[in-house]
C-alpha cells in the first residue's frame, strides 16, 4: 500500500500530541484522513461529518493540488504523497463579467507627480515597471482596508508611504494595550482613543499625500456593497468569520478584487481573490467551521510579527494589481509558517458549482453573515443558554460552608497571566478526557477568559448528565475587574 504523510495544521495538533505530520498506509485520501482518525479520535469531528464525508470548511490538497478538483475523497495516493489538510482561518461576478481589470484604477491616470514628490518617489520612479505612469496610477488609485488591525496596519503603513492616492479604512474599535505588540499604526499614547482617528493622523504623517477616508462603523450587509463599490481594491484584514464573508461577498458583486491575509498563531495565508478570474473564498471554503472548533486570536494567541509580514504581502500584492504589473496570487494560496520559516503554495481553483461566483449560483445578494457563520449579531448581547452565575453571585458562594468546585478550561498560559485559588485546571478541549475528576463535585463552576469557552464546557458537561454546573459570567476578566482588581486582565 502507498506510504503518504498526512501534514496537520497547527489548528489541530492540539488532537495529535503535537505532531505535524502523520505517516499512514492508505490508496486513497478518504482512508489516510480516516485512518489519522481512528488514530487521533479528537480529530474526527474536525475533519469529517458524522456520516464520514470531508466537512465543507476544510480543504485537503494531494501535494499542490486540492482534491475537489481531482476526484475528491477517492483521489489515488502514491508512495511519498504529501496530503495538506488546510482549515479556514480567520484572521472576489461571474466569469467575463465588466467592470474594472487589475490595473486600471477609477480614477484618472493624468495626476501630476511634481516638486517633492518627485523626490519622495524617486525609488518607484527608478523602477521601469513603476515609473512616473505607474507613480500616476498609485495617486489615482483607491484601497480599502477592512480592519485596521494586526494586518491592516503594517499595510496600511505601506500603501500610504508608496503613494496610494486614497485609503479607505473600515474599523470601529478603540486601541487597546494589548494592540500594541502587533498593531504598529498605533502608539502607546493613543490607548483609548478611536483607532481611526488615530490611524488617520499618523497615516497623514506619513505621507500628507494621501487622502484618508474613515468609515467608522462596522462592515454589514447593509453598508458593504455601497463601500466596497467606491474603491478598486479591498484588503481583507478582519479577524473573524462574518466579516471575512461579508468582504469576499462584497468584492465579487461589485467586480473588485479582494486581497486577502489571515493568521494563526505562527501561520498565516495570503491570496487574491478575484471571480472574474479565478476563485472566491467561498470556492475554497463554501461554509465556515462552526464557532465552537475556531478560536480567536485573543484565545490563541498570535505572534506578533506575523501580521506585520502577511499585511506587508497583501500590500505587495494590491500595488501590483493597482500596477498591472506582475503575477498576482490569483489562483495560488501561500501559506506561511514563521516557525520552519517555510512558505508553500497550493493551487485553489474556481468551484464549478460555487453559490456565489459560478455560472450556476445561486446567491446573488448579501446575506445574513452572523447567522449564516451561526454567531451572535455583533453588539449583540445573547444569553449563553446555559446556567450563569455572575462574579458577586460566586464570591458569596466561595464563602459558603460547601464552595463550588472551580474548574478552569483555559490554557496554561492564560493561567500564567491570572488564576483563581483552588480551581482545577482543565483546558476545554479535554474536558471530556478528565471528567471521571468532577464527578464527585457537589457543585460545580466553569470559568474561562471571558464566558465564553466555559459557557460551552458548561452544555458540555450538562449534556453529559450533570446537573449543579454554572458558567461564570464574563469570565476570569469580570472576575478581575468586579471582585479582585489585583488581578491582571488581558
Ligand atoms: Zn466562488
Amino acid at each position: 500500500m502507498p506510504k503518504a504523510v498526512v501534514r496537520i495544521p497547527t489548528p489541530l495538533r492540539a488532537f495529535t500530541d503535537g505532531a505535524a505530520e502523520v505517516a499512514v498506509d492508505s490508496t486513497t485520501v478518504g482512508g489516510a484522513i480516516r485512518s489519522v482518525c481512528e488514530r487521533h479520535p479528537g480529530l474526527r469531528r474536525h475533519l469529517l461529518t458524522p456520516d464520514g464525508q470531508l466537512r465543507n470548511f476544510v480543504s485537503v490538497f494531494v501535494n499542490e493540488e486540492d482534491v475537489r478538483q481531482r476526484e475528491q475523497t477517492e483521489t489515488p495516493l502514491r508512495d511519498g504523497d504529501l496530503v495538506s489538510i488546510v482549515p479556514a482561518i480567520a484572521g472576489g461576478a461571474p466569469a467575463g463579467a465588466s467592470g474594472p481589470r487589475p490595473g486600471e484604477t477609477s480614477a484618472p491616470a493624468e495626476i501630476p507627480i511634481v516638486g517633492d514628490d518627485l523626490r519622495r518617489y524617486s525609488r518607484h520612479l527608478l523602477l521601469p515597471e513603476v515609473g512616473l505612469a505607474g507613480q500616476r496610477r498609485l495617486r489615482g488609485a483607491k484601497v480599502l482596508i477592512v480592519g485596521t488591525g494586526g494586518l491592516g496596519s503594517p499595510a496600511a503603513l505601506y500603501l500610504a508611504a508608496a503613494g496610494v492616492g486614497t485609503l479607505g479604512l473600515v474599523d470601529f474599535d478603540a486601541v487597546d494595550l494589548s494592540n500594541l505588540q502587533r498593531q504598529v499604526l498605533y502608539a502607546t499614547a493613543d490607548v483609548g482613543r478611536p483607532k481611526l482617528a488615530a490611524a488617520e493622523r499618523r497615516l497623514t504623517e506619513l505621507n500628507p499625500g494621501t487622502r484618508i477616508v474613515t468609515h467608522e462603523e462596522r462592515l454589514e450587509a447593509r453598508n458593504a456593497l455601497e463601500i466596497v463599490r467606491r474603491y478598486d481594491v479591498v484588503l481583507d484584514g478582519t479577524d473573524n468569520f462574518p466579516t471575512r464573508y461579508l468582504v469576499n461577498d462584497a468584492c465579487v458583486l461589485e467586480r473588485k478584487p479582494n486581497v486577502y491575509g489571515s493568521i494563526y498563531r505562527f501561520e498565516g495565508q495570503v491570496s487574491v481573490f478575484d471571480a472574474r478570474r479565478g476563485p472566491c473564498y467561498r470556492c475554497i471554503y463554501p461554509e465556515p467551521p462552526p464557532p465552537d472548533l475556531v478560536p480567536s486570536c485573543a484565545e490563541a494567541g498570535v505572534l506578533g510579527v506575523l501580521p506585520g509580514l502577511v499585511g506587508v504581502l497583501q500590500a505587495t500584492e494590491a500595488v501590483k494589481l493597482l500596477l498591472g504589473v506582475g503575477e498576482p496570487l490569483v489562483g495560488r494560496l501561500l501559506l506561511y509558517d514563521a516557525l520552519a520559516m517555510a512558505f508553500r503554495e497550493l493551487k485553489i481553483r474556481k468551484n464549478p458549482t460555487c453559490d456565489l461566483c459560478s455560472p450556476s449560483a445561486t446567491q446573488h445578494g448579501l446575506i445574513d453573515y452572523p447567522a449564516f457563520c451561526g454567531v451572535p449579531a455583533p453588539g449583540t448581547v445573547v444569553p449563553s443558554g446555559v446556567p450563569e452565575i455572575t462574579p458577586e453571585e460566586l464570591r458569596a458562594a466561595l464563602a459558603a460552608p460547601e464552595p463550588p468546585l472551580l474548574v478552569d478550561v483555559r490554557e496554561d498560559e492564560e493561567r500564567a497571566i491570572s488564576a483563581l485559588p483552588g480551581a482545577l485546571p482543565i483546558p476545554k478541549a479535554e474536558l471530556t478526557e478528565h471528567v471521571d475528576e468532577l464527578t464527585r463535585a457537589r457543585s460545580i463552576v466553569v470559568f474561562c477568559r471571558a464566558g465564553s469557552r466555559s459557557a460551552d464546557a458548561t452544555r458540555t458537561l450538562l449534556g453529559l448528565g450533570f446537573t449543579n454546573v454554572r458558567s461564570l459570567r464574563g469570565g476570569i476578566n469580570a472576575w478581575a475587574e468586579r471582585i479582585d482588581p489585583t488581578l491582571p486582565t488581558y
